[in-house]
């Protein structure tokens, strides 16, 4: 029987409705006063087979406002544990509720989610409500990263209620439609691993396998080799977070996606020049989540992850820890390899040698040494356009380059090739903090036209066009470093 598809074109399923109760508690979104769409996704909605006209109908916008349940939906809050800051604690979806996931045109499936709708029975002391400016943030972070090619949560609309959020100051209150592969997180199987049953989590972990490894043999092993995938993933998603500089800003274990999505994007930035050390989040005060930290971390997070797994691992707990360490091992040589990759191809190397590491450090080294920005000096090497930096004036630069055009002719690709390799590797901008402070500045004051542009430019980080070198530039020096916060 073929389901009739409504007006607003949902498909909606609940699988993760169907699992154990205390994995999740059924939450309808708390209706808001006046809601109004600032902003819309058109192309993430079309491919999810949602109808754009119809969406911002309103009829639509009182779907993504909570105040109205799109057909299909069946909303509930997520329970999940985590450890914040390395200390374990209950959290679960504290202002958000999943309405479903939508089966697209193709047979994809994405939970889709409201951000911001509400207190649930997770809230704790929160008011389960969120402000434009963090979710308009969400909005435009998350999409560059989408077109940076890095496996994101995506953000298909945003709504603000006509209800002020208190914070240090009343400030509009908002609704962001998250759309995810799904939202279960490291925390999701800390939660079922501490306060359910073995056979709660091993129905978590086959659901897990089903949805996002379905190439994973159904054999008694299966959950080491979802240990192993999910690894992977992460492994890869950090090198791409390390390769453009960005920065997380609050990767706890609740903030981790089996998936492999990059998720949560709270206090969120893009390095501007380059400094392992540099975080920009107002609560990370010791620098846990700094950029050069992260590889660690994540690899910290997936041993907290393979801890949830033990007793699905083997029945000897002994020999449960020695293939859950043994795979935890591999992340650290999985991630560097996936980084040196990634490297030589924003250098326009091609082949392998093992001087390359050097290479590659020896100009890391020089652009911490004289502050050099990330993004810009891996632009002005992909074009031979070398501003007046500190950086390029010097001779050790020059030295470098040398070796460096050296490396480039002892492969059989073409200098050319080269170029555009790098042109592909090295985004010509990323979202630079002032603009994006810029836009929402002028979002929060009723004109969208600045971050429309903004998001415009970001869509296509690799075209290297000459509206985007406008985008490019740094922000003037300040007294004060930048600083994010959660928003919540
Ligand atoms: P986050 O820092 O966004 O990862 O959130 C950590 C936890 O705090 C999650 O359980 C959230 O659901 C919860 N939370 C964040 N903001 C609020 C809020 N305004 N009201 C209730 N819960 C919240
Ligand atoms: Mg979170």
């Amino acid at each position: 029987m073929t389901k009739e598809i409504n007006e607003v074109g949902w498909n909606l399923e609940n699988s993760y409705g169907r699992l154990p109760k205390s994995f999740f508690s059924n939450q309808k979104p708390n209706p808001v006063s006046s809601p109004k769409l600032i902003i819309l996704n058109g192309s993430l909605a079309t491919s999810l087979g949602l109808n754009v006209q119809a969406l911002q109908s309103e009829e639509g916008v009182e779907e993504l406002a909570g105040n109205r349940f799109p057909e299909g939906a069946s909303p509930l809050a997520q329970a999940y544990a985590g450890h914040q800051f390395g200390h374990f604690t209950m959290l679960g979806d504290g202002r958000a509720v999943l309405l479903g996931e939508q089966i697209t045109p193709v047979g994809e499936r994405f939970d889709v989610q409201l951000k911001g709708s509400g207190r649930t029975r997770y809230s704790r002391g929160g008011d389960g409500r969120a402000a434009l400016g963090p979710m308009l943030r969400e909005y435009i972070i998350s999409e560059a990263m989408h077109a940076l090619s890095i496996p994101t949560t995506r953000s298909l609309a945003v709504v603000t209620t006509g209800e002020p959020v208190i914070r240090e100051t009343d400030l509009p209150g908002a609704i962001l439609t998250r759309v995810a592969a799904s939202h279960i997180r490291v925390g999701t199987f800390q939660y079922v691993a501490k306060w359910g049953t073995v056979e709660e989590l091993r129905i978590l972990a086959d659901y897990t396998l089903k949805r996002h490894y379905p190439g994973v043999e159904e054999d008694d092993s299966r959950y080491l080799s979802l240990l192993k995938e999910v690894i992977k993933r992460q492994a890869a998603l950090i090198t791409k977070w390390q390769l453009v500089g960005f920065i997380h800003g609050v990767m706890n274990t609740d903030n981790m996606a089996i998936s492999g999505e990059t998720i949560d994007y709270g206090p969120c930035a893009f390095m501007d020049a380059y400094d392992p050390e540099t975080v920009f989040s107002s609560i990370d005060r010791e620098g846990r989540y700094a950029y050069g930290n992260q590889p660690y971390i994540a690899g910290w997070n997936l041993a907290r992850f393979a801890e949830t797994l033990l007793p699905l691992l083997h029945d000897n707990q002994e020999e449960a820890v020695k293939l859950a360490q043994a795979a935890i091992v591999d992340f650290m040589g999985v991630y560097h390899s996936n980084w040196l990759a990634g490297m030589r191809a924003k250098l326009g190397i091609f082949n392998e040698e093992a001087e390359d590491v050097s290479l590659i450090e020896d100009l890391l080294k020089m652009m911490e040494k004289f502050r050099a920005d990330y993004t810009n000096t891996f632009r002005a090497l992909t074009f031979h356009r070398y501003e007046k930096t500190e950086l390029f004036g010097t001779e050790e630069f020059k030295q470098w380059y040398e070796l460096w055009q050296a490396r480039l002719g002892r492969q059989k690709e073409s200098k050319d090739s080269s170029y555009q390799l790098m042109q592909n590797s090295n985004p010509a901008l990323i979202p630079r903090n002032h603009r994006v402070e810029e836009a929402l500045e002028a979002a929060v004051k009723g004109d969208f036209s600045v971050m429309e542009q903004l998001l415009d430019v970001l869509s296509s980080p690799f075209a290297h066009t000459t509206e985007q070198a406008d985008y490019c530039t740094l922000p003037e020096p300040s007294s004060m470093p930048y600083r994010t916060f959660c928003g919540t």
